[in-house]
């Protein structure tokens, strides 16, 4: 990703293919004054596809921070997320993205979770997410999370996933009613990513 005046300055890359993360992460870092120049994976259009084979986000973040180290030679950082009801053991967690059996359907796994808890009053969840950071022998990994419940039915337009269900703690609407400042003020992926700003600088 451009940055401008960053001549110089140390190169980290993110090792996710989505822009709206890479947008996010980079905004977080030059809040935080970090001085490093965030690149995304678009930058390297050969890198591997890693898949996520590790049973706990920190597996699976630290998976892709490593292998795209070390594609790239850079520091590179990663993260995995997902939300976790209480009412299903922590599920569907590490398999939020495709727990109705479909990569990526997030209409078909929201309404499977809505139907699994459908008679269940206890709705209490929570978005979690690790990133990991791996800067040649250095692997560090930390963890967001934004406590809440779920509603009963799906609620705004914003946001992706499981947003439209998810009420957070204090809130009275959804993360899909919240303008996306808001959410990344409160989320599990901006507290993860604010907790890693500073352990950006050199070894
Ligand atoms: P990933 O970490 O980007 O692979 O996200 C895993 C899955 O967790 C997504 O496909 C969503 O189903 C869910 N998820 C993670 N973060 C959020 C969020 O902020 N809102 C809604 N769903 C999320």
């Amino acid at each position: 990703m451009a940055d401008p005046g960053g001549a110089g300055r140390r190169r980290v890359v993110l090792a996710t293919r989505n822009a709206h993360k890479v947008r996010e992460l980079a905004r977080i870092l030059a809040d935080a004054g970090t001085g490093v120049t965030l690149a995304g994976l678009d930058e390297f259009p050969d890198a591997p596809e890693v898949p996520e084979t590790g049973l706990t986000f920190a597996d699976n973040s630290l998976l892709k921070a490593r292998a795209i180290a070390a594609f790239t030679g850079l520091p590179a950082i990663a993260d995995d997320s997902g939300l976790a009801v209480d009412a299903l053991h922590g599920m569907p967690g590490i398999f939020s993205a495709r727990w109705s059996g479909k990569h990526g359907d997030d209409q078909a796994n929201l309404d499977l979770v809505l139907g699994q808890l459908a008679d269940v009053t206890q709705r209490g969840a929570q978005f979690i997410c690790v990133a990991a950071l791996v800067d040649g022998d250095r692997e560090q990994t930390v963890t967001g999370v934004l406590p809440g419940s779920l509603a009963r039915e799906p609620r705004g337009k914003n946001g992706f996933g499981y947003d439209p269900i998810f009420v957070p703690d204090g809130e009275q609407r959804t993360t899909a009613e919240l303008a996306p400042d808001e959410k990344d003020a409160i989320s599990h992926r901006g507290r993860a990513f604010r907790a890693l700003a500073p352990l950006l600088a050199p070894a």
